[in-house]
Protein backbone atom coordinates (compact mmCIF):
# COMPACT_ATOMS: atom_id res chain seq x y z
CA UNK A 1 0.00 0.00 0.00
CA UNK A 2 1.33 3.41 -1.19
CA UNK A 3 -1.36 5.70 0.07
CA UNK A 4 -0.64 9.42 -1.77
CA UNK A 5 -1.03 12.03 1.01
CA UNK A 6 -1.54 15.43 0.87
CA UNK A 7 1.94 17.10 0.84
CA UNK A 8 1.61 19.96 3.34
CA UNK A 9 1.38 19.85 7.13
CA UNK A 10 -1.26 22.96 7.42
CA UNK A 11 -3.79 22.52 4.20
CA UNK A 12 -5.09 26.61 3.42
CA UNK A 13 -6.10 26.37 -0.14
CA UNK A 14 -6.91 30.05 -1.03
CA UNK A 15 -7.79 28.93 -4.58
CA UNK A 16 -8.92 25.89 -6.54
CA UNK A 17 -9.30 25.53 -9.84
CA UNK A 18 -13.49 26.27 -10.58
CA UNK A 19 -15.37 29.36 -9.48
CA UNK A 20 -13.92 32.58 -10.35
CA UNK A 21 -10.00 32.47 -10.12
CA UNK A 22 -6.97 33.02 -12.25
CA UNK A 23 -7.02 29.35 -12.67
CA UNK A 24 -10.51 28.49 -14.20
CA UNK A 25 -8.70 28.72 -17.69
CA UNK A 26 -6.33 25.77 -16.83
CA UNK A 27 -9.71 23.43 -16.12
CA UNK A 28 -11.73 24.73 -18.84
CA UNK A 29 -9.30 24.45 -21.50
CA UNK A 30 -7.29 22.09 -23.79
CA UNK A 31 -5.78 20.15 -22.35
CA UNK A 32 -6.66 20.67 -18.51
CA UNK A 33 -5.31 20.38 -15.18
CA UNK A 34 -6.57 21.34 -11.62
CA UNK A 35 -4.48 23.62 -10.07
CA UNK A 36 -4.91 24.66 -6.00
CA UNK A 37 -2.83 27.28 -4.34
CA UNK A 38 -2.29 26.49 -0.98
CA UNK A 39 -0.65 29.15 1.63
CA UNK A 40 -0.02 26.72 4.17
CA UNK A 41 0.35 27.52 7.77
CA UNK A 42 0.28 31.13 7.92
CA UNK A 43 1.98 33.74 5.85
CA UNK A 44 5.64 32.77 6.21
CA UNK A 45 7.32 29.21 4.11
CA UNK A 46 5.77 26.04 5.25
CA UNK A 47 8.02 22.66 3.97
CA UNK A 48 6.25 20.52 1.24
CA UNK A 49 6.55 16.60 2.16
CA UNK A 50 7.54 13.74 0.23
CA UNK A 51 3.73 12.36 -0.08
CA UNK A 52 4.30 9.19 -1.01
CA UNK A 53 6.87 6.15 -0.34
CA UNK A 54 9.72 8.48 -2.39
CA UNK A 55 9.39 10.45 -5.68
CA UNK A 56 12.38 11.41 -7.63
CA UNK A 57 12.90 15.26 -8.69
CA UNK A 58 12.17 15.02 -12.98
CA UNK A 59 12.33 18.14 -13.87
CA UNK A 60 13.90 22.16 -12.98
CA UNK A 61 12.54 24.90 -14.69
CA UNK A 62 14.07 28.23 -13.58
CA UNK A 63 14.25 30.81 -16.78
CA UNK A 64 11.00 32.33 -16.16
CA UNK A 65 8.70 31.44 -12.34
CA UNK A 66 10.50 28.74 -10.69
CA UNK A 67 8.87 25.63 -11.38
CA UNK A 68 9.47 22.21 -10.93
CA UNK A 69 8.69 18.88 -11.24
CA UNK A 70 8.24 15.65 -9.09
CA UNK A 71 7.55 11.95 -10.09
CA UNK A 72 6.75 8.47 -7.97
CA UNK A 73 9.69 5.97 -8.94
CA UNK A 74 6.82 3.30 -8.21
CA UNK A 75 3.19 3.69 -8.67
CA UNK A 76 0.84 4.69 -5.88
CA UNK A 77 -2.67 4.78 -4.46
CA UNK A 78 -4.57 7.70 -5.81
CA UNK A 79 -7.43 8.60 -3.14
CA UNK A 80 -9.96 7.59 -5.82
CA UNK A 81 -9.24 3.97 -5.74
CA UNK A 82 -7.04 4.31 -8.90
CA UNK A 83 -3.53 3.04 -8.62
CA UNK A 84 -0.51 4.64 -10.94
CA UNK A 85 2.65 6.49 -11.26
CA UNK A 86 2.02 10.25 -9.93
CA UNK A 87 3.13 13.28 -11.38
CA UNK A 88 3.10 16.88 -9.53
CA UNK A 89 3.73 20.01 -10.74
CA UNK A 90 4.80 23.13 -8.16
CA UNK A 91 5.94 26.48 -8.87
CA UNK A 92 6.91 29.16 -6.90
CA UNK A 93 9.39 28.24 -4.82
CA UNK A 94 12.34 30.74 -4.47
CA UNK A 95 15.85 31.14 -6.07
CA UNK A 96 17.32 29.95 -2.87
CA UNK A 97 15.22 26.44 -3.01
CA UNK A 98 15.53 25.66 -5.99
CA UNK A 99 19.30 26.03 -5.73
CA UNK A 100 18.83 22.76 -3.33
CA UNK A 101 17.14 21.06 -5.56
CA UNK A 102 18.70 18.74 -8.58
CA UNK A 103 17.02 16.33 -10.97
CA UNK A 104 17.17 12.76 -10.54
CA UNK A 105 17.02 13.30 -6.35
CA UNK A 106 14.79 11.41 -4.52
CA UNK A 107 13.49 12.28 -1.04
CA UNK A 108 10.95 9.05 1.00
CA UNK A 109 7.82 9.30 2.41
CA UNK A 110 6.94 13.06 4.98
CA UNK A 111 10.66 13.62 4.20
CA UNK A 112 11.10 17.51 4.07
CA UNK A 113 11.48 18.65 0.09
CA UNK A 114 11.55 22.38 -0.17
CA UNK A 115 9.62 25.63 1.27
CA UNK A 116 7.48 27.78 0.35
CA UNK A 117 8.09 30.97 -1.79
CA UNK A 118 7.12 33.78 -3.99
CA UNK A 119 8.55 33.70 -7.09
CA UNK A 120 5.92 35.32 -9.31
CA UNK A 121 3.69 36.13 -6.81
CA UNK A 122 2.80 38.35 -4.48
CA UNK A 123 3.01 36.50 -1.31
CA UNK A 124 4.11 32.75 -0.28
CA UNK A 125 2.38 30.07 -1.16
CA UNK A 126 2.43 26.81 -3.45
CA UNK A 127 0.70 26.17 -6.84
CA UNK A 128 0.39 22.39 -7.32
CA UNK A 129 -1.18 20.38 -9.90
CA UNK A 130 -1.20 16.88 -9.87
CA UNK A 131 -1.33 13.79 -12.97
CA UNK A 132 -1.30 10.27 -13.36
CA UNK A 133 1.41 8.16 -15.24
CA UNK A 134 4.91 9.88 -15.44
CA UNK A 135 5.67 13.31 -16.97
CA UNK A 136 5.14 13.59 -20.58
CA UNK A 137 7.39 15.79 -22.87
CA UNK A 138 8.23 18.63 -20.96
CA UNK A 139 6.00 18.36 -18.24
CA UNK A 140 3.42 21.09 -19.34
CA UNK A 141 2.37 22.63 -22.18
CA UNK A 142 0.30 25.99 -23.16
CA UNK A 143 -3.36 24.87 -23.40
CA UNK A 144 -5.99 26.34 -25.62
CA UNK A 145 -7.02 29.33 -22.70
CA UNK A 146 -2.92 30.51 -22.73
CA UNK A 147 -2.00 28.70 -19.43
CA UNK A 148 1.03 26.68 -18.58
CA UNK A 149 -1.19 22.66 -17.62
CA UNK A 150 0.87 19.60 -16.70
CA UNK A 151 1.17 17.47 -19.05
CA UNK A 152 1.20 13.65 -17.61
CA UNK A 153 0.79 9.96 -19.39
CA UNK A 154 -2.07 9.50 -18.05
CA UNK A 155 -3.84 12.69 -17.42
CA UNK A 156 -4.03 15.57 -14.84
CA UNK A 157 -6.34 14.76 -11.67
CA UNK A 158 -8.47 16.77 -9.52
CA UNK A 159 -6.60 17.42 -6.36
CA UNK A 160 -9.48 15.33 -4.08
CA UNK A 161 -9.13 12.60 -6.49
CA UNK A 162 -5.78 12.01 -5.57
CA UNK A 163 -4.60 12.68 -2.20
CA UNK A 164 -6.04 11.31 1.12
CA UNK A 165 -5.92 13.79 3.81
CA UNK A 166 -3.76 11.64 6.26
CA UNK A 167 -5.42 13.03 9.68
CA UNK A 168 -2.43 12.47 11.56
CA UNK A 169 0.00 14.43 9.60
CA UNK A 170 -2.25 17.52 8.13
CA UNK A 171 -4.57 20.09 9.75
CA UNK A 172 -6.78 21.33 7.42
CA UNK A 173 -7.47 25.04 8.11
CA UNK A 174 -9.82 25.49 4.85
CA UNK A 175 -9.98 22.98 1.90
CA UNK A 176 -11.68 25.57 -0.11
CA UNK A 177 -15.15 23.97 -0.15
CA UNK A 178 -12.95 20.95 -1.88
CA UNK A 179 -13.80 17.27 -0.23
CA UNK A 180 -11.07 15.29 0.48
CA UNK A 181 -10.62 11.45 1.98
CA UNK A 182 -9.31 10.67 5.48
CA UNK A 183 -7.30 8.54 6.71
CA UNK A 184 -4.87 7.83 9.93
CA UNK A 185 -7.65 8.36 12.12
CA UNK A 186 -6.69 7.50 15.40
CA UNK A 187 -8.88 4.59 16.69
CA UNK A 188 -9.86 6.72 19.89
CA UNK A 189 -12.23 9.51 19.24
CA UNK A 190 -11.22 11.20 22.24
CA UNK A 191 -7.80 11.64 21.15
CA UNK A 192 -8.09 12.11 17.36
CA UNK A 193 -8.79 16.12 17.58
CA UNK A 194 -12.11 16.07 16.34
CA UNK A 195 -16.00 14.75 16.49
CA UNK A 196 -18.02 12.86 13.81
CA UNK A 197 -20.94 11.31 13.05
CA UNK A 198 -20.82 7.72 15.21
CA UNK A 199 -18.77 9.15 18.57
CA UNK A 200 -20.57 8.84 21.72
CA UNK A 201 -18.92 10.63 24.52
CA UNK A 202 -18.38 13.17 26.93
CA UNK A 203 -16.50 15.76 24.81
CA UNK A 204 -19.58 15.29 22.40
CA UNK A 205 -21.40 16.27 25.37
CA UNK A 206 -19.66 19.16 26.07
CA UNK A 207 -19.81 20.26 22.16
CA UNK A 208 -23.50 19.67 22.05
CA UNK A 209 -24.10 22.09 25.05
CA UNK A 210 -22.29 24.93 22.87
CA UNK A 211 -24.62 24.26 19.93
CA UNK A 212 -27.83 24.06 22.37
CA UNK A 213 -26.84 27.77 23.13
CA UNK A 214 -26.22 28.84 19.60
CA UNK A 215 -29.52 27.53 18.87
CA UNK A 216 -31.40 29.18 21.59
CA UNK A 217 -29.23 32.02 20.53
CA UNK A 218 -30.75 32.20 16.81
CA UNK A 219 -27.52 31.39 15.00
CA UNK A 220 -28.44 27.55 13.93
CA UNK A 221 -32.15 26.24 13.25
CA UNK A 222 -30.57 22.69 13.59
CA UNK A 223 -32.81 21.13 16.74
CA UNK A 224 -30.00 19.69 19.19
CA UNK A 225 -31.11 16.58 21.80
CA UNK A 226 -29.49 16.74 25.39
CA UNK A 227 -27.15 13.94 25.14
CA UNK A 228 -23.55 12.54 24.01
CA UNK A 229 -24.30 11.31 20.51
CA UNK A 230 -22.97 12.95 17.42
CA UNK A 231 -25.59 12.09 15.07
CA UNK A 232 -26.70 12.78 11.60
CA UNK A 233 -28.04 15.88 12.95
CA UNK A 234 -25.53 17.55 15.08
CA UNK A 235 -23.51 16.86 11.66
CA UNK A 236 -26.17 19.54 10.31
CA UNK A 237 -25.89 21.78 13.07
CA UNK A 238 -22.04 21.46 12.55
CA UNK A 239 -22.17 22.59 8.74
CA UNK A 240 -24.52 25.28 10.26
CA UNK A 241 -22.17 26.83 12.25
CA UNK A 242 -19.28 26.50 9.93
CA UNK A 243 -21.32 28.32 7.34
CA UNK A 244 -22.15 31.13 10.10
CA UNK A 245 -18.52 31.34 10.61
CA UNK A 246 -17.49 31.09 7.09
CA UNK A 247 -15.15 27.90 7.48
CA UNK A 248 -14.68 25.01 5.29
CA UNK A 249 -18.17 23.12 5.95
CA UNK A 250 -17.26 19.21 6.36
CA UNK A 251 -19.71 18.32 9.44
CA UNK A 252 -16.26 17.69 11.67
CA UNK A 253 -15.91 19.31 14.97
CA UNK A 254 -12.16 20.23 15.43
CA UNK A 255 -10.84 22.93 17.58
CA UNK A 256 -11.11 25.57 14.24
CA UNK A 257 -15.29 24.96 14.55
CA UNK A 258 -15.30 24.37 18.44
CA UNK A 259 -13.60 27.72 18.86
CA UNK A 260 -15.98 29.55 15.92
CA UNK A 261 -18.53 28.36 18.55
CA UNK A 262 -16.97 30.74 20.90
CA UNK A 263 -16.44 33.52 18.54
CA UNK A 264 -20.02 33.22 17.07
CA UNK A 265 -21.52 33.53 20.67
CA UNK A 266 -19.40 36.02 22.00
CA UNK A 267 -20.67 38.26 18.95
CA UNK A 268 -24.57 37.24 20.23
CA UNK A 269 -23.52 38.53 23.88
CA UNK A 270 -21.84 41.90 22.53
CA UNK A 271 -24.56 43.26 19.89
ZN1 LIG B 1 -1.89 29.37 -8.70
Amino acid sequence: MNQLIYPLKYMNISQTYNGKTSHKPHATGSPKDYPIDDTAQDRGQSYFYCPCDEVKITRIYTSGVNTLWIQSTTKVDFADGKTDYMTMQVTHMNDAQMKKLKVGQTFRRKQQMFLEGKDGATANHFHMSVGRGTMKGKGWTQNSSGKWVLTTTNGACKPENAFFIDSSFTTIISSAGLSFKRIGESDSDMTRGYFKVGDENEGVYAYKQLLLVLKKAGTITQTIDDNNKFTEEIKTATKQVQKAAKITQDGYAGPITIRACYTLLEKKINT
